[in-house]
């Protein structure tokens, strides 16, 4: 399909700079995950691949041609938004065969390929129906339909599944994934949603007040942060301060081998929850808050030095008693110079 590169990719709105110097790469057939606070530049940034917005400065390539001052309409772009925008005067069908009948598609072609589309996103009985009339989700996925109808070299999905709820949000997620899988399309998809976008994307970019501070794949960003902002924004992170001498990590609570190789000085340990294990290790906590979330029991412990921890465990597995002494797995644990 389409490899999409930024160089030096910069816009700004007098004071604001909404997207500040990105350089990147997306690969061919690629699912990349936009992810960082609000107000980052996740959707400028969205609107600048699909030539909604013009760049300050930098160039937009697709498969190595400039199209940084080419208008939306002869990019070849599938878009959809969290607002579904579907035309409500047509059928689903006729929203869905609009886009190739712009294309000069014949009208047979894209009534095949419409409904191949529906069948596809599971709403092929929706076809007559007018948008008003269906649910958010089955909107949703006409909106996709409509999108991936004029077969487009890119897809860019911003925030689709906001409005939904968790258990339609899951099962979307599923199948997009995999007819994106089959459709091989490269995609972009901005999201709040860091566990949608971890389950979905190949790799994500993590942003911040317009720049990039990571891009890799969800395990990379997860498990090996590049800075405290990365490990502070995605997921639970405990960030602990702690010094380095002689492969030894003292946390001011409780002292461990640190993970090989780590240098001598003063670091950020970032130590997820699930790094730590009840059983009898190096550090004393004391649990102060616990939280039943279903699926597994969050816990608040604090150290005698004042350190907050939190700490993931089984429901049936909960300590009951609020003094604990947990390891910690070093394997885990990320360390950050400072
Ligand atoms: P959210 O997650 O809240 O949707 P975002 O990460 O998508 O946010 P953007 O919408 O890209 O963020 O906005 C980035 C910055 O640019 C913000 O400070 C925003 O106020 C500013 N901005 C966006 N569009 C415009 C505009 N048309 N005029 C002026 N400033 C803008």
């Amino acid at each position: 399909m389409t490899t999409v590169s930024l160089q030096h990719l910069t816009k700004r709105y007098d004071e604001t700079l909404a997207v500040d110097d990105v350089s990147l790469t997306i690969d061919d057939g690629e699912r990349m995950g936009v992810v960082g606070p609000s107000g980052c530049g996740k959707t400028t940034l969205l609107r600048l691949i699909a030539g909604f917005e013009t760049a300050t400065e930098g160039t937009i390539q697709y498969d190595g041609d400039d199209v940084t001052h080419v208008p939306p309409e002869d990019r070849n772009v599938g878009l959809v938004f969290q607002s579904y925008a579907l035309f409500n005067n047509m059928s689903v069908l006729q929203n869905v065969t609009f886009g190739p009948k712009m294309h000069g598609v014949g009208e047979a072609e894209r009534r095949d390929r419409a409904r191949e589309l529906l069948e596809m996103l599971d709403i092929g009985e929706l076809a007559d129906r007018d948008p008003q009339t269906l649910s958010g989700g089955q909107q949703q996925r006409v909106g996709l339909a409509r999108a991936l109808a004029i077969e487009p070299r890119l897809l860019l999905l911003d925030e689709p599944m906001t409005g939904l709820d968790a258990k339609l949000k899951q099962t979307l997620r599923t199948e997009l994934g995999a007819l994106l899988d089959d459709l091989g399309v490269t995609t972009l998809y901005v999201t709040h949603d860091q566990e949608q976008a971890m389950e979905m994307c190949d790799r994500l970019v993590v942003m911040n007040d317009g720049d990039v501070e990571q891009i890799g794949t969800p395990t990379a960003v997860y498990e090996r942060p590049a800075n405290e902002f990365v490990a502070d924004f995605v997921g639970t992170s405990n960030r602990i301060p702690a010094t380095v001498r002689d492969g030894t990590l003292d946390l001011g609570h409780a002292r461990l081998d640190a993970p090989d190789g780590t240098p001598d000085g003063n670091v950020t340990v970032v130590a997820r929850p699930e790094a730590f294990a009840l059983d009898g290790g190096p550090v004393e906590a004391t649990i102060e808050n616990r939280f039943y979330v279903g699926e597994h029991v969050r816990a608040i412990a604090r150290t005698p030095d004042g350190q907050e921890l939190t700490l993931r465990f089984d429901p049936g597995q909960a300590p009951e008693k609020s003094q604990v002494s947990l390891s910690v797995d070093r394997d885990r644990l990320h360390v950050l110079s400072q």
